[in-house]
């Protein structure tokens, strides 16, 4: 069955992804993101939110749209367990299984980063962040979240179609691991992110396009850009 997936760009890790009338959004850090295109009251409604992990950088606006917008946050069991006493409605998942939500199917990966989350003011909810494979529209989308290069991003070879790669060092993978990951997984399309919102993620993604470009298509996209399959 043919049919398209768009995905946008938002700044830094966030993005939104769109087919067959569904949308979500992953990562929505718009409030307070140097490099946001929107403010998140220009984010289009959305059928749920999916979180890599609890830093601020990522879960920020996940909440107050979840509530707006009657959507349902997708994320590991304690990060959702926290969106919960917070308000919001939230399915959660651990690290290795599936689900099939009406958007899609949501696989959540192994990502190596920190567990605080933010506004977790208790201490009570120790996370541990994923990455995400997401089936929309016929497309497998891997969004890496914040990790370094693991040797588990090779099981997912032949298995993404469109890998959302950090490539800004410092916190994440920078552009020389980010390569190596995308030789692990071989997507057909490679789009970088969490880069250049700060000073200390500073980096060219040409230097990224170039170096990875022998193993996969780099497709480079500025906040408010988007990528149809
Ligand atoms: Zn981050």
């Amino acid at each position: 069955m043919a049919s398209s997936l768009s995905i946008t760009f938002h700044g830094h890790a966030c993005f939104v992804l769109e087919a067959d009338g569904r949308r979500i959004v992953i990562d929505p850090f718009l409030t307070g993101n140097p490099a946001a295109d929107i403010p998140v009251d220009r984010l289009p409604k959305v059928d749920a939110v999916l979180l890599s992990h609890g830093h601020g950088d990522h879960l920020s606006d996940a909440v107050p749209i979840a509530k707006r917008d009657g959507a349902t946050i997708v994320a590991t069991f304690e990060l959702a367990a926290f969106c919960t006493t917070r308000g919001a409605s939230a399915h959660a998942m651990h690290i290795g299984g599936a689900h099939e939500f009406p958007f899609g199917t949501v696989k959540l990966v192994p990502a190596i980063h920190g567990g605080m989350v933010e506004g977790d003011e208790a201490g009570r909810f120790t996370t541990h962040p994923c990455g995400c494979v997401i089936t929309m529209g016929g497309t497998r989308i891997y969004h890496c979240g914040d990790t370094a290069l693991t040797m588990d991003m090779q099981l997912l070879e032949g298995h993404v179609d469109v890998m959302l790669v950090p490539i800004g060092d410092n916190y994440t993978m920078g552009i020389e691991d980010a390569v190596r990951a995308v030789r692990f997984v071989m997507p057909k399309v490679a789009i970088p992110m969490h880069y250049g919102t700060f000073p200390v993620i500073e980096v060219d993604p040409e230097r990224f396009r170039k170096a990875a470009s022998a193993h996969t298509q780099v497709v480079i996209l500025h906040p408010g850009e988007s990528w149809t399959s």
